[in-house]
């Protein structure tokens, strides 16, 4: 049980259980690329191998248990148990060198994620990274899609070309989400009902597409650990970083920021507070 509440009271610290409490939030972590290497205008977004096995050996050693989507959603839905320290892995673009470093590694600690793949562009370079950022990487085609999921891996939809899908046309919008749910079901012969939307482009209408197209699920880029309130087809999550410190990445987990800009929130927060105290001696 939590113990969450603490109260001094007579110079006593007295805890008491916090049973009228929400239920505490899940961390989606959200990845896009890990690779040895990667260009500067991408370091924000590329987390080296070693640094991710640092990572997932944290959450392992922190007894934190991976769960999938499914999951996470039959326990909001209708009270399924979920392990102690649930967390879910997700990963935007579906670029090869995830499958070839961040698989292996996962697998070695028993871990599930999910990757949101861009059906069609499967094999192909990610072209709209060119336009901008001025880079890219290549995708992983079907036959790796397929391997990942057979390994027990969720493949959920990151559209078919990567748009930003508030800015399309309603039927265009349709399109992309319903031709990439389909595509990923037939190629993989898997149900597909999650979703990330690409730059975290979403507005209502979009979300109710979503709804419309067969999604259960979509994540958002917003950044918080997803509350037990969160809405489905908008779930915060937890960026990971290539710039994170393994003391970042275990920041993030309780708070969805790094280290260094709570401390900076903190002291911005401290020192406002001293102003105050200031202009009111004044
Ligand atoms: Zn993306």
């Amino acid at each position: 049980m939590e113990i969450a509440v603490s109260a001094v009271h007579k110079g006593t610290t007295i805890r008491r259980a916090a049973d009228h409490r929400p239920r505490p939030g899940v961390p989606i972590l959200m990845y896009h690329q890990v690779a040895p290497l990667a260009p500067a205008a991408f370091g924000k977004y590329s987390v080296t191998p070693r640094a991710f096995a640092a990572q997932m050996r944290w959450l392992a050693m922190a007894g934190y248990t991976p769960v999938d989507l499914d999951a996470l959603l039959s326990h909001r839905g209708s009270g399924a148990p979920l392990p102690r320290r649930p967390i879910v892995i997700t990963f935007d673009d579906g670029f090869q060198e995830c499958a070839d470093h961040a698989a292996p590694i996962l697998q070695s600690f028993g871990f599930t994620a999910t990757f949101y793949l861009v059906a069609g562009l499967m094999g192909q370079p990610s072209r709209w990274l060119l336009g901008e950022r001025g880079v890219e990487f290549p995708l992983m085609d079907w036959n790796t899609a397929r391997k990942l999921y057979s390994a027990g891996f969720t493949c959920g939809a990151h559209t078919v070309t990567h748009p930003r899908l508030a800015q399309l046309p309603a039927a265009a919008c349709r399109e992309e989400l319903r031709r990439s749910r389909e595509m990923i079901e037939e190629r993989l012969g898997c149900e597909v009902a999650h979703l990330a939307y690409p730059f975290g482009s979403y507005d209502e209408r979009v979300r109710e597409i979503a709804a419309e197209t067969g999604y259960r699920s979509a994540c958002s880029v917003q950044i918080g650990i997803s509350a037990s309130d969160d809405d489905p087809l908008a779930l915060h999550r937890v960026p990971v970083s290539g710039y994170d410190t393994l003391t970042d990445f275990i920041c993030r987990l309780r708070t969805a920021r790094p280290a260094g800009e709570l401390l900076r929130g903190k002291a911005r927060g401290a020192w406002r507070h001293v102003r105050r105290l200031a202009g009111r001696a004044a």
